[in-house]
């Protein structure tokens, strides 16, 4: 059977890969420790769960508008005002399967063959798939730790070319957990608008914030940037509803009509249930978001420090998102039974079968230097997995 050719142009999401073989070691009977998760560890709040029992209860268990319902449309669109200080009208919003299903929807809707996308490293693992998915062209930037993992604009500026359509700005974000300051952001905006280049920004894990940091959308500085801009955000992250699949996205008319269009002939619409639940957690009570945010800090902290402890390797604070990303390239070139680690893929396969301990290599996200343990699971975990580490690295010669 022969694959179309678009096939060759993706792999599949090796943080989700690494998950599913640490499940498949603990099937086996192995105690894995997982640092893979990209989901909260914690459970879909109550109301959010009767809300949807309510809805499957009164029938509303139907086709939707494509673009969703308008009653999640407005919880949306006040979310925005009330938190980000931007004002949409229904126009401008799209609800659809999750966030990472808005992002292919996009970029479905607006890359043309060729059309090259800025994508600053370390990145999200879906965004080169999703633009080469689409025909785009993937053109990554490189920021380096020493950079705080920020995009320098200088180097944005030298990377945008005539075929430039966009960047994709991810804060706080995945992998490293850093968020840009609003003036940073500012910096971008200015630069998308000099070259008329659109910004897409991924803003899920807003909420995860820390040590103070106030997160802002890059949509809310200015007029003129905010007519560039796609938001995408959702209710996976901030209420523990990564199975749910909500997400949306907000900006332009045409744009947003094209995403509702080809979802139209594509998935229909967002489940009709998940819907009403998400009405539910942006309408109602917030304080499950605040309780898992500080049981997060909790272990960010704590992780940080430890990791920080271990000779040979290093990790800057994150101020957001729920992972860490320590540096372990002083283990590089060293070797474990007369077998040389030679990047972050053989120290990720060392550390699952020597430690039992699972993490994401960097190379998955362009940074060959790190690997990323995300904090989404018990202290308890946190403790064990780490000591593991620590243990199998000092075995390293
Ligand atoms: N963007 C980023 C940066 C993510 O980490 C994720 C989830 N791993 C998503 C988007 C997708 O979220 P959703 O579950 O809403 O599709």
């Amino acid at each position: 059977m022969r694959l179309a050719e678009r096939m060759s142009t993706i792999k599949p999401s090796p943080t989700l890969a690494v998950t599913a073989k640490a499940k498949a070691m603990r099937a086996q009977g192995i105690d894995v420790v997982g640092f893979g998760a990209g989901e909260p560890d914690f459970d879909t709040p109550r109301n959010i769960k009767e809300a949807a029992f309510r809805a499957i209860e009164e029938g509303f268990t139907k086709y939707t508008p494509s673009g969703g319902i308008e009653e999640l449309k407005d919880a949306i669109i006040d979310k925005f005002k009330n938190e980000n200080g931007i004002s949409f009208d229904r126009s401008q919003i799209v609800v659809t399967c999750g966030a990472k299903h808005a992002i292919y929807a996009l970029a479905q809707a607006i890359f043309n063959e060729g059309d090259e996308v800025i994508i600053p490293s370390p990145y999200w693992v879906s965004y080169p798939d999703i633009v080469s998915l689409s025909g785009g062209k993937p053109v990554i930037v490189e920021t380096k730790e020493k950079e705080a993992f920020k995009v320098d604009p200088v180097k944005l500026k030298r990377a945008i070319t005539p075929r430039t359509k966009a960047v994709v700005i991810n804060s706080p974000s995945n992998p490293t957990g850093i968020a840009y300051e609003a003036s940073e952001l500012m910096k971008i905006g200015e630069i998308a608008v000099e070259k008329g280049i659109m910004i897409i920004s991924d803003e899920i894990y807003e909420k995860f914030v820390y040590d103070g940091f106030t997160f802002a959308s890059i949509a809310s500085i200015d007029k003129e940037i905010k007519d560039l801009t796609i938001v995408i955000n959702g209710v996976s992250k901030t209420y523990s509803m990564t199975g749910w699949r909500i997400g949306y996205a907000a900006g332009p008319k045409e744009i947003i009509n094209a995403i509702t269009d080809l979802q139209s002939q594509s998935t229909s619409n967002p489940t009709s249930i998940a819907q009403k639940a998400s009405v539910e957690a942006l309408r109602g009570p917030q304080d499950s978001v605040a309780l898992m945010v500080q049981e997060f800090d909790k272990r960010r902290r704590s992780m940080v420090e430890k990791l920080n402890s271990i000779a040979g390797v290093s990790c800057f604070n994150p101020k957001g998102a729920f992972y860490c990303f320590p540096n372990l390239s002083s283990f590089y070139g060293k070797s474990f039974k007369g077998k040389k680690i030679k990047g972050s893929a053989d120290i990720s396969t060392y550390l699952l079968e020597e430690a039992n301990v699972a993490v994401v290599s960097g190379d998955a996200f362009g940074a060959d230097e790190h690997i990323r343990l995300s904090y989404a699971i018990s202290s308890e975990s946190i403790r064990k997995g780490l000591g593991r580490i620590e243990d199998a690295l000092e075995k390293l010669h």
